[in-house]
């Protein structure tokens, strides 16, 4: 489908201030370039931003598009790591960051409807002051909405115990591509009729509708939390005791691990009370009520000593699980600084290969002659593997492409998958068919045309090119 590459027709602009508002939208190019990119660092500019306060006014705004055949990319703060939210096509980009209201509270079916622009902190005051918090975490929480949490399949160091958004989203209200109005999933923590669009539309990425509602499913917060920390001699003694603790009755809601690359890093960052001899470590958390957790994190320290354990330090108050953490604080910003362009990638593998897989990603690293730095959230198996590659270094960049392969071939060949909770956006996408079959992404292409006929929403991104 061939749709508007430059200028936007007049009569399509009229329509959209009719709708918005003049104030409302943006056609001015310095004003549209705060709209041109995300996290990824990749950029394209809009021709037009428009900022949608109401359901209604989106649904107008689709089927707008739709006559016209104008790109739409729906966006939440911009923060996503894959391009996702770059208008790679031109055309619109709907910016839902003033759908920002929380629209109703009901703890005694621990559920909370907001729309969509809500930022997930917010949600999570919301939340929080009677004792309820929504399980996905993305680092990002302060600065990203609920609705990219959702298009992207968001998640953070509690998934390991709670879920990621797929898991923790009752219903939502959203407009598809072809500008029909759908309320999908159920008011209750049961349900059972029909085809199931709620996880459908969640990991979506804004190519199948926009979604302007949603009602999370929220879980009471824990009356205590206990951390410990546990030093490895190597990245092998580390997975090892990851699969024990995995293996054994108490679920950690946090269960951090962090390799040697990623230590030697902090090292000559930050000051650190790491012993010398220390290779990988755990960070971990177990939480529920107070007279119980003697008990579960006497459990979970027993899981983790074992072969190759150096120390296993357990915090005795807050101040002390704050220390705990310093390393794993202390590694984002030393990469940064150290390498602010590298490459990200947040795949996983199932959590009694990860010995073998950080293994091979230290063959892959001498190989390709690449320095590769690794940690994650270790519960789940999910690896952020990060290449720490300068883009104006012509023989590192000829390098990363292949390295980058097989570090996926490597993960499905061990029953992984390529994203934990980034998602595909532009940056997967040329990978989409290393991990689906032919027949898969057809289905794919299917549900895309039905939801999306004219292929104006967020086009370019997640479907890799038939
Ligand atoms: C420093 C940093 C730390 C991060 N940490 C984490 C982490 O720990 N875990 C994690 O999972 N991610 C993390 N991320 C990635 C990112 O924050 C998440 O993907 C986030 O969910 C994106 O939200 P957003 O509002 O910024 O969405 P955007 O970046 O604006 O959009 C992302 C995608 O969602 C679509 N979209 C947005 N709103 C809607 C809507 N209402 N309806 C339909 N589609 C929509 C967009 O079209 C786009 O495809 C991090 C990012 C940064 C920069």
């Amino acid at each position: 489908m061939q749709m508007a590459a430059s200028a936007l027709a007049p009569q399509f602009l009229e329509q959209l201030a009719r709708i918005v508002g003049d104030a409302d939208m943006r056609t001015d190019p310095a004003d549209r370039l705060p709209y041109a990119y995300d996290n990824s660092r990749r950029q394209a500019q809009p021709q037009a931003v428009a900022f949608a306060t109401a359901h209604a006014e989106v649904r107008d705004i689709v089927r707008l598009c739709n006559e016209f055949l104008v790109p739409l990319v729906p966006r939440g703060l911009g923060s996503s790591t894959t391009g996702s939210a770059v208008p790679v096509a031109g055309g619109l980009v709907l910016a839902l960051e003033r759908m920002n209201r929380i629209i109703n509270f009901d703890p005694a079916n621990r559920a909370l409807t907001c729309e969509t622009g809500v930022t997930n902190s917010t949600a999570q005051e919301a939340a929080g002051a009677s004792g309820f918090f929504w399980p996905p975490d993305p680092t990002s929480a302060a600065y990203s909405t609920v609705g990219g949490n959702l298009a992207c399949g968001a998640g953070g160091p509690h998934a390991v115990k709670y879920g990621t958004t797929r898991d923790n989203v009752l219903a939502l209200r959203a407009v598809t591509g072809a500008g029909q109005e759908l309320r999908t999933g159920v008011y209750t923590t049961k349900g059972a009729m029909g085809y199931d669009f709620t996880r459908l539309l969640i990991g979506s990425e804004g190519t199948l509708a926009v979604v302007t509602e949603a009602t999370l499913k929220l879980t009471p917060k824990p009356e205590a939390v206990r951390t410990l920390r546990a030093v490895y001699a190597d990245m092998e003694a580390a997975a090892a005791a990851v699969s024990r603790i995995m293996a054994q009755p108490v679920t950690p809601c946090v269960l951090e691990f962090i390799d040697r690359a990623s230590i030697d890093m902090i090292r000559g960052y930050a000051e650190t009370d790491l012993p010398q001899e220390a290779g990988a470590l755990l960070l971990i958390e177990v939480d529920g009520m107070a007279a119980q957790l003697d008990k579960a994190a006497a459990a979970v320290e027993a899981a983790a000593r074992g072969a190759g354990c150096v120390e296993v330090r357990a915090a005795r108050d807050a101040q002390e699980a704050g220390a705990l953490w310093t390393s794993r604080k202390a590694l984002s910003p030393a990469l940064r600084k150290i390498a602010p362009k590298k490459i990200n990638e947040d795949v996983v593998v199932p959590v009694s290969r990860m010995a073998d897989f950080i293994g091979r990603l230290g063959e892959l690293s001498k190989q390709y002659g690449l320095q590769i730095v690794n940690f994650g959230h270790a519960g789940n198996g999910n690896i952020h593997v990060n290449l720490l590659v300068d883009p104006e270094n012509q023989e590192q960049m000829n390098h990363a492409e292949p390295c980058l392969k097989e570090i996926f071939q490597t993960v499905l060949s061990m029953h992984g998958t390529l994203s934990g909770e980034h998602g595909v956006g532009l940056e997967k996408r040329p990978f989409m068919s290393l991990e689906f079959d032919a027949a898969t992404l057809e289905l794919m292409r299917g549900v895309k045309r039905l939801f999306d006929p004219k292929g104006i929403l967020n086009p370019g991104k997640l479907l890799p090119e038939n």
